[in-house]
């Protein structure tokens, strides 16, 4: 009997914690939810050394250089750290915007898993991911997004649609940014001033 209380008293205190939030929910006004403040995710490591995933990722950046390709880099791994898949932008090479090098190594990561999802798979890019990249890591469900440099131009992560921060974001990786930074942002600085010249 006095189980029977008890979990009738706690499904009576889950079904008041539903309906208030849909109380809640109901009575935010547009203008409250939009000064609410931006979900806290992610973190900034800047100053650390690239690790072997990014130095790897920087290798791919640097021969996307090579290749007149803007230097950017990205390099997966699965949960158990074997190398899935290791890919630089190739855009003008194969004529495809979206031939960025994380959409290029996702394709790869899962055609190496014969999967659609990489769960728990880990995800190093040189420079921070736009936002259709971004939302390629979400549907395949990554486990952990790390990238190099900020880009506060095209980024879609930390900067513009950051595509992790609302609600339509169904799956959120954990997000590290600034790992070797200063090496991914030095080629692209020598990327662009070579091509000015
Ligand atoms: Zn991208």
């Amino acid at each position: 009997m006095f189980l029977r209380i008890g979990i009738n008293k706690v499904a009576i205190e889950i079904n008041s914690q539903c309906v208030n939030r849909v109380f809640v929910a109901k009575t935010v006004s547009a203008p409250a939810l939009a000064a609410r403040p931006r979900l806290a995710y992610g973190r900034w490591m800047s100053g650390f050394p690239a690790s072997p995933m990014m130095a790897r990722a920087l290798a791919e950046a640097r021969a996307a250089a090579a290749r007149g390709e803007v230097p950017v880099g990205a390099v997966i791994a699965a949960a158990d750290g074997t190398l899935l898949a290791a890919s630089g932008n190739r855009t003008r090479e194969l004529t495809d915007p979206t031939a960025h090098a994380e959409m290029l190594a996702i394709r790869a990561a899962c055609a190496a898993l014969g999967s659609e999802r990489l769960l728990g798979a880990v995800l190093h890019v040189t420079l921070e991911p736009c936002a259709m990249c971004a939302a390629a890591m979400a549907a395949a469900r990554v486990a952990r997004v790390v990238y190099g440099a900020a880009d506060p131009k095209s980024g879609g992560v930390m900067h513009g649609a950051r595509v992790f921060d609302h609600p339509q974001a169904h799956h959120v990786p954990e997000i590290i940014g600034g790992i070797g930074e200063s090496e991914s942002a030095a080629l692209l600085k020598a990327f662009f001033a070579e091509r000015r010249r």
